[in-house]
């Protein structure tokens, strides 16, 4: 045999190796990118699903509507400090009351909910 086959031959099985190594990879690269079109898609869809979810009645307090009676008084109970270093960190607690007066006056709703939706755009 010629030494030129010899030539040949490694490049042809050096360069099909080579060649199946980069499709190997560009497929794999098209499943990575279609996974990530996949979330993608996921992440909208849960966004458009929230968005069009009624907003959760939560008041300002972070309770919700519900542990308020009629007056707008929250019967939540909360942690409040009773002690504090000197750092003036509150180092003990005590079961409370929350004391959020709900406020009922003329604010519209998009406004009370203002956060929760940017929160989640
Ligand atoms: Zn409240
Ligand atoms: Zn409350």
């Amino acid at each position: 045999m010629e030494w030129y086959w010899w030539v040949l031959i490694i490049f042809w099985t050096g360069g099909f190796g080579w060649l199946a190594d980069n499709i190997r990879t560009a497929l794999r690269n098209r499943h990575t990118r279609r996974l990530e079109l996949l979330e993608a898609g996921r992440q909208e869809r849960l966004a458009v699903e929230a968005a069009n979810k009624p907003p959760e009645p939560v008041c300002g307090c972070t309770h919700h509507l519900a542990k308020h009676d009629k007056q707008g008084k929250c019967h939540e109970r909360v942690e409040l400090p009773t002690a504090w270093d000197e750092q003036k960190k509150p180092v003990r607690f005590e079961s409370g009351q929350c004391n959020c007066q709900q406020y009922v006056g003329p604010q519209p709703l998009s406004q009370v909910y203002a956060e929760d939706l940017t929160d989640l755009a």
